[in-house]
């Protein structure tokens, strides 16, 4: 029998993807997959829908990425973190992401007024009904942008004359050694999402990582499209050296990032860990 494959980082509607869950899951199971995560930003909005939707034949990992930030140097450094399989009700993680997607609603509107400001005619509740009651982002910014005809893709709005530097605004994110605490305390496995993009922007030091592996990391992201095959084997050495288990993932966004699902996986070894290190939410969903 073939090795599964097991892609552990998705985005759905209830954040920046253009998938709804149960289509997301629909098209995990049609590119093959045989286990699929959703890891949807600062929610758990989507679980449900999710699991409804299993095809047989699919296991679903319930997750969210998590937005952090490292204040270790001025200016503190966004990073992201994967938390999987936590109690969706921990009371403290539960108010955490509610104050960070508010945090981002906070920011969203100021951006679109930066922008306003200088002539650009897009506006806030429009973007707003657009995402649905998902958790907004620059990628929902980004589509109202290339819906006035004023950039073509994405990729253009997140260059530096727009959302990537001009009209990027920092949000209010959890530090990331008390999002490692809160997602351990609710029986989740924390993984660092893409450590080492540098083309993302500025990426934190590896001693932070030795600090993070102590404090209760789980495992790093290797293989995801942001890191260059250099970036991908430092990871996979540091985790090596750390103990960490490591992962490899689309980061899926539907038509938000070209990426396929599958495009990067996982070793069963390094899933099967993650699923013996939670006590979350009980097991795995399975369609
Ligand atoms: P935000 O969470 O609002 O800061 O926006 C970051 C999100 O934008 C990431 O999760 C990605 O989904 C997306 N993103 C970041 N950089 C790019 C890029 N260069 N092209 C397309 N999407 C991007
Ligand atoms: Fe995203
Ligand atoms: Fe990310
Ligand atoms: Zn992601």
């Amino acid at each position: 029998m073939s090795r599964p494959a097991i892609d552990l980082h998705t985005h759905s509607t209830a954040s920046d993807g253009t998938l709804s869950p149960a289509e997301l899951v629909l098209a995990a199971a049609d590119a093959g997959l045989d286990v699929v995560a959703i890891t949807d930003h600062d929610t758990t909005a989507g679980w449900d829908a999710a699991v409804r939707a299993l095809p047989p034949g699919l296991t679903l990992i319930r997750g969210a990425e998590i937005s952090c930030r490292w204040h270790g140097i001025e200016p503190a450094v966004p990073l992201h973190l994967l938390a999987y399989l936590f109690d969706p009700d921990h009371p403290e993680l539960v108010t955490e992401l509610a104050r960070v997607r508010l945090a981002r609603e906070v920011r969203g509107e100021r951006i679109v007024e930066l922008l306003r400001a200088d002539g650009v005619d897009i506006s806030w509740p429009e973007i707003m009904a657009a995402a649905g009651g998902g958790t907004v982002g620059r990628p929902h910014i980004a589509a109202a942008l290339i819906r006035a005809g004023l950039v073509a893709t994405t990729t253009e709005a997140f260059g530096a004359d727009w959302l990537g530097e001009r009209y990027r605004l920092p949000k209010e994110d959890v530090d990331v050694f008390r999002a490692v605490e809160l997602i351990r305390a609710a029986g989740g496995v924390p993984v660092f999402a893409h450590p080492r993009a540098t083309r993302r922007g500025r990426i934190v030091p590896d001693e932070l990582i030795v600090e993070l592996a102590a404090a209760g990391l789980a495992g790093l992201e290797a293989d995801h499209e942001d890191h260059s095959p250099a970036e991908a084997a430092h990871v996979r050495a540091l985790a090596a050296e750390l103990g960490l288990l490591v992962t490899g993932s689309s980061d899926f966004h539907g038509t938000h990032k070209t990426v396929r699902l599958g495009a990067h996986t996982t070793a069963p070894e390094a899933y099967e860990r993650i699923v013996a290190a939670a006590s979350g939410v009980t097991g795995v969903a399975s369609g």
